[in-house]
C-alpha cells in the first residue's frame, strides 16, 4: 500500500461520497439536520482538491493532508470526527505500510473517534460501521489474507454494523434530541463510515 494507494481511497471516497449525497442527506433528514450528504460531499472534494494541489509524499502525508482538510472544511459533527480518524491513523501508521500495520492505525482512527465523540457502540454513530470494520481487519491480518478479502471483510462488517444502527436509540449527536423517535433509521454518519470503508476494497480490487 504505497502512496498512491491512500490517494485514490480518497478519490474513490469523495466518487462515491458525491454518488450517494442525497441518500446521506435523506437520513440525516430523518434525525438530524438534513446536512450529512452536503457535509461530506463538499468537505472530500476539498480532500481531494488538497491532494491534487499538494501531491502528498508518503501515505502518512496523504491522511494527515486529509484529516487536517475534514477537520478544517467541514461544518458539521462528522468532519472534525472523520478528520482527526485519518490525523491518527496517519500520526500512528509505520511506513512501509502493510496490511497488518493499517489495520492497527485503523484502529488508532477509530479510538480517536470514539474519544472525541465520547461515544461508545451502540449509541447509533458512525462508531457502529468503524468498530465492526476494525475487528475485521483484525481478524483478516490474523488469517494472513490478502488485502482485498481483508477490506472486502471490513466493508462487509461496516455495511451490517451500519445498518444494525436502524433499531438502535440514538445517544449521541444531534440524533439523541429525538430520544426513542430515533429507533427505526440508519444512522447517516455509520451509513458514510460503511462508504468509505467499501472504498477501500474497491481500490484494492483496482
Ligand atoms: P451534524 O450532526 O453536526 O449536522 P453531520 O450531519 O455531518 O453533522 O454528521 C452526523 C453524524 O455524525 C451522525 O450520524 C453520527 O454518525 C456522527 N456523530 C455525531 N455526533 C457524534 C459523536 N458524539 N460521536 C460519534 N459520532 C457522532
Ligand atoms: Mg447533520
Ligand atoms: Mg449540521
Amino acid at each position: 500500500m504505497d502512496t498512491a494507494f491512500f490517494v485514490a481511497w480518497f478519490e474513490d471516497a469523495a466518487k462515491v461520497v458525491r454518488l450517494r449525497r442525497d441518500e446521506l442527506t435523506r437520513l440525516d433528514a430523518a434525525i438530524g439536520d438534513a446536512d450529512h450528504g452536503a457535509n461530506l460531499d463538499r468537505g472530500f472534494a476539498e480532500v481531494r482538491a488538497a491532494l491534487t494541489d499538494w501531491p502528498p509524499a508518503s501515505p502518512v502525508q496523504a491522511l494527515v493532508s486529509a484529516g487536517t482538510t475534514l477537520i478544517r472544511r467541514v461544518g458539521g459533527a462528522s468532519g472534525p470526527l472523520y478528520g482527526s480518524a485519518f490525523r491518527q491513523m496517519g500520526k500512528t501508521l509505520e511506513e512501509p505500510v502493510t496490511l497488518a500495520r493499517f489495520a492497527g492505525a485503523f484502529e488508532a482512527g477509530v479510538v480517536a473517534v470514539e474519544r472525541l465523540g465520547k461515544a461508545a457502540p451502540g449509541d447509533k454513530t458512525m462508531i457502529d460501521a468503524l468498530a465492526p470494520a476494525s475487528r475485521a481487519l483484525a481478524l483478516a491480518v490474523r488469517e494472513g489474507l490478502e488485502p482485498l478479502e481483508a477490506f472486502e471483510r471490513a466493508a462487509r462488517a461496516a455495511e451490517e454494523g451500519a445498518l444494525a444502527t436502524i433499531p438502535m436509540r440514538a445517544r449521541k449527536g444531534r440524533a439523541s434530541y429525538l430520544g426513542e423517535r430515533s429507533v427505526g433509521h440508519e444512522d447517516p454518519g455509520a451509513a458514510s463510515s460503511a462508504l468509505i470503508v467499501a472504498s477501500l476494497a474497491t481500490v484494492a480490487g483496482g
